[in-house]
């Protein structure tokens, strides 16, 4: 590792057929040895998608030199639910939780309702984790989201800074961020959120998606703006999977890069499962394969 190369950590998605565990597998392979400071793994709305992602994290936990974070929602689960699923975790050795609300299960932009007997919201989710079986619950290293550009469902920036302190209260360890491409849209955030007394650390979540149209598609649901040049960089490279590949590693590379030069030290990146997007983002960033630590 060069000296001023950055922390990483990557999320995946749990798998939903043998191909794409088999790629799944192939890509935590292939990362292990860049030596993230975690990886996560995302949970899904359906009941068959939570348990790929328990399944998905404890196999992580059981099997590899990582340190897995399970991803864990409020959506359609009561709160013991949610409450058995984290003592399995620590049971397997997962110690980190990425706690949110969730999408509704009709999807993003649908109204989200409360669970009868569920957790309300992120904040609800974090402070239950902290009070659940307390010499467990602090225990916990506790993630959770933030929007640089808002959430869709904002009400405005008091509000919004507001809302991600009482996460902090509440007992989170760090906020990691939706995605977005322009650096100024990150510092302008993480100004207004110290600014608002959030003090834990802000890491930037940085997008590996070299699909355009896809890329497109999110963003228009998740509030995050797509710059006019990063469409671009994109025009006329449809079926041209290779370029998109090169230019999607080269795009994140830069955005670190400038991040870097602003003092930022740790990202998080989306890596769609993708080992060879991750592994060149890294590689432009200094970042080298680490030998294994003798056990
Ligand atoms: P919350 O932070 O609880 O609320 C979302 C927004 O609603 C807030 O940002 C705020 O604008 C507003 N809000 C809510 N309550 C209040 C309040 N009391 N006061 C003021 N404003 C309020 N989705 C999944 O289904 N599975 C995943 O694994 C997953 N992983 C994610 C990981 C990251 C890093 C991020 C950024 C998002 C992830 N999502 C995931 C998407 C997320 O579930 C959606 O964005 C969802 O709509 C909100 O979940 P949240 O935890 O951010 O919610």
């Amino acid at each position: 590792m060069t000296s001023n190369a950055p922390r990483v950590s990557f999320e995946f998605f749990p798998p939903k057929s043998d191909a794409m565990a088999a790629r799944l597998w192939e890509t935590v392979e292939r990362l292990e040895p860049m030596a993230p400071a975690f990886v996560s793994v995302t949970y899904g709305a359906g009941g068959s998608t939570r348990e790929r992602t328990h399944d998905t994290v404890k196999r992580i936990a059981q099997e590899t030199r990582l340190k897995p974070a399970g991803h864990l929602t409020c959506v359609s689960a009561t709160k013991g639910d949610v409450l058995a699923v984290a003592e399995q975790y620590w049971q397997a050795g997962v110690k980190h939780i990425v706690a949110l609300r969730g999408d509704p299960p009709a999807g993003m932009g649908a109204k989200f309702d409360v669970y009868p007997g569920g957790f309300r919201d992120a904040v609800d989710l974090v402070e239950g984790l902290r009070a659940h079986r307390p010499e467990l619950g602090k225990c916990f290293e506790i993630s959770v989201s933030c929007y640089p550009e808002l959430h869709p469902e904002s009400k405005g920036w008091d509000a919004e800074i507001a809302y991600l302190k009482a996460k902090q209260d509440a007992g989170a360890d760090r906020a990691i961020t939706q995605f977005f491409f322009e650096p100024e849209v990150y510092l302008r955030f993480l100004e207004k959120a110290r600014a608002g007394g959030v003090t834990m650390p802000i890491v930037p979540g940085i997008m590996l998606q070299p699909n355009f149209r896809g890329l497109q598609r999110i963003s228009g649901l998740c509030g995050a703006s797509i710059p006019d040049w990063l469409a671009d960089l994109y025009d006329g490279l449809d079926t041209d999977e290779e370029t998109r590949d090169l230019v999607t590693a080269n795009v994140a590379a830069d955005l670190c890069r400038k991040l870097q030069e602003e003092g930022v030290e740790d990202f998080h990146f989306y890596t769609l499962n993708r080992a060879g997007l991750a592994l060149s983002t890294c590689r432009l960033l200094g970042l080298k394969p680490q030998p294994a630590k003798a056990a």
